[in-house]
């Protein structure tokens, strides 16, 4: 039930709230343009019949050439996708020429004068955006107050010859009529809105939300090589480290340093320097399980956080990383192997994030004394030359021994 209620949901938002204003209003002023086409081409056909009856055409002609008009902008619209500009158009339209038609053939001034208004301030709020808005809603009230001042000062003044051509005063004299009609328009009007301010609000929302995620990870990332920085590091630490004392789950951490980088950097110089650091973290990243996280701890040094690994686990994860490293081609222009050196530090109750990472990089300089290229642990002990069976847990080899590969 839940499931279904979130498919519908979804569907709701991809089809009718498309991620962007663009989509969601070309398929409005499509919609729009057929209706009015529908609208004033009925109108047309109505007052021909009335237009015939009282001998006057000029009505019926000018809906005809609005619903002309507006069937030619929508196949226009289809064709070209030019649709701000169709949108600005054909509202315009709508607003200064079939709206006015409508106002004078309907009675002017006695007979729903607020309709044409309302619905045309609608229209423009829901289709134009932009500088475009500003222009339309100062413009559009204008113009409405000049028709209604001229209408003032001279009554009979109407520009389609007779309103008795459309004549609709015996329509709106039945209050059911004027009812149903008035409360359709309310309800189209408040619709739209409705409509309007619940699209520009999943829009604005959708906006924030981007921001926010491009400021999480400004915060939170390292610009050059994308992996988290020291920030995020130590507050995933500080919960890592909560976690594995509550619930008693393994924790390490591995410091990584580039072997050489100064010689490397002064050699090729700097941006292969930089191309090297983004390879060795990306290799860094791609041997990382789920729950594991790599930070740039500094220039050329990283930390991985391996929860759920301690001891020889730790120890093998954090070395075949190395050996992935060593045995790569990092970087085209670099001939030399590229390897990195790592000191390991095993979570154990009492201690604190930096004084985890403190372990770890008193390790890390261990393994450089020892020649670089290998992963040192313990207290600065090296593993045993020969690994030992999976299960062997008892790391309590306090001998510096070189690394398995190390044999010759
Ligand atoms: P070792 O094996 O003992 O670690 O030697 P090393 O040369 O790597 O050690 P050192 O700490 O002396 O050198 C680190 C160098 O890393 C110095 C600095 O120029 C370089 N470095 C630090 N950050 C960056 C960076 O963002 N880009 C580049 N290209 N180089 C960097
Ligand atoms: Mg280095
Ligand atoms: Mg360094």
């Amino acid at each position: 039930m839940e499931n279904f209620i979130r498919s519908v949901a979804r569907f709701i938002d991809n089809g009718f709230f498309k991620k962007r204003w663009g989509t969601h209003l070309d398929m409005n002023i499509r919609y729009f343009n057929i209706v009015v086409f529908l609208l004033s081409f009925s109108t047309a056909l109505f007052s021909i019949f009335i237009g015939i009856h009282r001998k006057t055409y000029e009505v019926p002609l000018v809906l005809l050439i609005a619903s002309v008009f507006f069937l030619l902008i929508y196949f226009l619209d289809n064709k070209t996708k030019r649709y701000n500009f169709y949108m600005i158009l054909s509202t315009y339209a709508f607003n200064l020429v079939f709206l006015p038609v409508l106002y004078f053939v309907g009675g002017g001034i006695d007979y729903g004068t607020w309709l044409y208004f309302i619905a045309g301030l609608m229209l423009t709020v829901l289709f134009i955006h932009g500088p475009a808005f500003i222009v339309s809603i100062i413009i559009q009230p204008l113009y409405y107050f000049a028709i209604f001042l001229i209408h003032y000062f001279y009554p009979n003044f109407n520009p389609f010859g007779s309103s008795e051509a459309f004549n609709m005063n015996v329509f709106w004299s039945s209050p059911r009529n004027a009812v149903i009609i008035n409360f359709a328009i309310i309800s189209i009007s408040i619709g739209m809105l409705i409509k309007s301010l619940f699209v520009s609000y999943i829009d604005e929302r959708e906006a924030a939300l981007l921001i926010v995620k491009d400021l999480e990870e400004l915060s939170l990332k390292d610009p050059l090589t994308g992996t988290f920085n020291r920030r995020y590091l130590f507050k995933h630490l500080d919960e890592s480290i909560k976690a594995a004392q509550n619930e008693h789950i393994p924790l390490s951490v591995v410091m990584y340093d580039i072997d050489n980088f100064k010689q490397l950097n002064d050699t090729y110089g700097h941006i292969v320097g930089d191309e090297v650091l983004c390879a060795v973290s990306k290799k860094l990243v791609e041997n990382c399980r789920e729950y594991d996280v790599v930070a740039r701890y500094g220039g050329e040094e990283f930390l991985i956080v391996f929860p759920g690994a301690k001891d020889r686990v730790a120890y093998l994860r954090a070395d075949k990383i190395r050996k992935d490293i060593e045995s790569s081609q990092l970087s085209p222009s670099v001939k030399e192997t590229i390897t990195i050196s790592g000191g390991l530090a095993c979570y154990e109750p009492g201690l604190s994030a930096s004084k985890l990472i403190d372990i770890a990089d008193t390790n890390m300089y261990i393994a450089k004394e020892a020649g670089r290229n290998r992963i040192a642990w313990k207290n600065g002990a090296l593993p045993p030359l020969k690994r030992q069976s999976d299960d062997d847990t008892d790391n309590s080899s306090k001998k510096y021994g070189r690394r398995e590969t190390d044999n010759n």
